[in-house]
C-alpha cells in the first residue's frame, strides 16, 4: 500500500473503525461509508459506527509467501457476519488456524497492516481476534 499522507488522513475513519452505511430509506445496512446507500440510491443515509463483534461465517487459511509478508504466515482470513447483520471480510489474528471454527464469536481490534518502507508511512487497520468471553 502506498498513500501520501494527506490521502491516507483523508480516509482515515474508514479505516480505523468499522463504519457503516444505514439508510433511512429502504432501512438496509450496508459496509462501509458510502455517500449513497447502494441498494437504493437514496442520499438519505447516516453513517454508524459498528460495534466491531461478529461471528465467523467462513474461513481459509493461506499459507501464500507475500514478499515483505513472511511473518504473518499462515494467514487466516474470514468472512464475518457483524451484529448488525453486515459481513465482511477480513483477516482474524491472534488465533491459532487450528482453534478457528465457524460460528466463533470475534471482535474487530486496530492492527499495523504494513508500511512504505524503514522510514515511510505504517498503516494501519482493522482486522479481527477472538473475542473474550466476559
Ligand atoms: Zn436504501
Amino acid at each position: 500500500m502506498k498513500y501520501s499522507i494527506p490521502k491516507f488522513w483523508r480516509r482515515k475513519e474508514g479505516y480505523y473503525q468499522v463504519v457503516l452505511t444505514k439508510c433511512k430509506e429502504c432501512g438496509k445496512v450496508a459496509f462501509f461509508a458510502y455517500v449513497r446507500c447502494p441498494y437504493c440510491g437514496s442520499s438519505n443515509i447516516e453513517l454508524v459506527k459498528s460495534s466491531g463483534r461478529g461471528v465467523i461465517e467462513e474461513y481459509t487459511v493461506s499459507y501464500n509467501r507475500v514478499e515483505g509478508g513472511e511473518e504473518y504466515l499462515p494467514k487466516i482470513i474470514a468472512v464475518v457476519k457483524l451484529s448488525e447483520g453486515v459481513r465482511v471480510v477480513g483477516e482474524l489474528v491472534d488465533a491459532d488456524p487450528a482453534e478457528v471454527k465457524e460460528g466463533m464469536a470475534v471482535e474487530a481490534v486496530l492492527r499495523r497492516f504494513s508500511s512504505d518502507d524503514p522510514h515511510g508511512l505504517i498503516y494501519y487497520g482493522i482486522k479481527f481476534v477472538p473475542a473474550i468471553r466476559r
